[in-house]
């Protein structure tokens, strides 16, 4: 894979981000090494600590084979501390952002990145005799089983009994592990959103599919019945059966058209960066899920432990390894719509 970052590659540029840009880039402390043991990294860029709700959190390297993300994210911070540090615009393909909006969106949020959730996942990728299409993380086969390694995004807390769009064989692609919140790698992604309750968007990049998603992943939405909900253990059997007139997830009408707003935008900051047109589609539109990120940190306000934090999946490409010269347009497309995501941020926290 010529071009693409290691792990080792990964992990220095972080390093070098927090050692080159010190004031505007910190290291945020994760709980727990990868299952194999390797340090996972995670870094919080803003010029001082935004007072409010002005967090915005952008995950990715979850699924190991998707192997442009985390080098995507490494990129965009890299460029955004670059051109704050000269004062200068960001230039993104056919789009800039203007030099008074780069200080502005690192003065005015705390981003926080968490490039490569799943180091192991991508050194087993990227290792000679290794599976360049591994998806799971490398938890070792359990006793039952010749198997290794859990799907992640199946892994959160969200509806995770059901097994929806999951398995429970560990051979499948997307075993969703012995017990939810059961991979270090998962309980990570969790702790920096317990750690930080100033976050108030969630992304998850994955590939591919160039789209943006939103909630929910499990069934279609409704608003008219705030009862008919994940928490309401009457509907349990019914959920994951789209397009039947049955069973179909609440979501407030005012977080269902702030969805389609910020994707929207987000779509067309894509498209003016290079052309790409990226579809804006409910999750469920791929296939019923569970125990995914997104959904997960979207229903924790619901579930009382947290407050609103709105989350998208946003898948990357055409391929989950493009030829590294396409990978550097995705980069410089994507980035433009995270730009997009932080816009958004900044009027969700009422920023002038
Ligand atoms: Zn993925």
């Amino acid at each position: 894979m010529p071009g693409y970052l290691t792990v080792a590659g990964l992990d220095a540029a972080v390093q070098h981000l927090v050692a080159t840009y010190p004031d505007l880039c910190h290291p945020v402390i994760l709980p727990e090494p990868s299952v194999e043991g390797r340090p996972i990294h995670a870094l919080r860029l803003g010029a001082r600590r935004a007072p409010g709700p002005r967090g915005v959190f952008f995950l990715a390297g979850v699924h190991a084979r998707e192997v442009v993300n985390p080098d995507l994210l490494v990129s965009f911070a890299l460029q955004l501390c670059r051109a704050h540090a000269a004062r200068r615009p960001l230039t993104l393909g056919r789009t800039t952002v203007p030099a008074a909006e780069v200080q502005a969106l690192i003065h005015d949020l705390d981003l926080y990145l968490l490039p490569l959730a799943n180091p192991d996942g991508r050194a087993w990728v990227q290792a000679p005799g290794g599976d360049p299409m591994w998806r799971k993380n490398r938890r070792p086969a359990p006793a039952s089983s010749h198997c290794a390694g859990v799907d992640l995004n199946r892994n959160y807390d969200f509806l995770w009994a059901t097994r929806l769009g999951a398995s429970a064989r560990p051979c499948q692609e997307t075993f969703s592990g012995p017990a939810a919140f059961s991979e270090p790698e998962t309980r990570n992604v969790r702790h920096v959103l317990d750690a930080h309750p100033a976050i108030r968007l969630f992304v998850d990049l994955h590939s591919f599919s160039e789209s943006v998603f939103y909630p929910w992943g499990d069934d279609d939405d409704q608003s008219e019945d705030p009862s008919m909900s994940f928490e309401n253990p009457a509907y349990d059997g019914a959920r994951g059966k789209p397009h039947d007139g049955g069973y179909r997830e609440f979501i407030p009408p005012e977080d269902r058209a702030w969805f389609l707003a910020t994707a929207g935008a987000v779509r067309e900051a894509v498209a003016a960066a290079r052309g790409t047109r990226y579809a804006v589609t409910q999750s469920v539109g791929l296939y019923p899920t569970s125990g995914c990120g997104d959904d997960y940190t979207y229903a924790r306000a619901r579930l009382g432990q947290a407050g609103k934090v709105m989350a998208f999946t946003v898948e990357t490409g055409r391929e989950f390894q493009p030829p590294y010269a396409e990978a550097a347009h995705i980069i410089t497309e994507v980035s433009a719509g995270l730009v997009a995501y932080c816009r958004a941020a900044l009027a969700l926290a009422g920023s002038p």
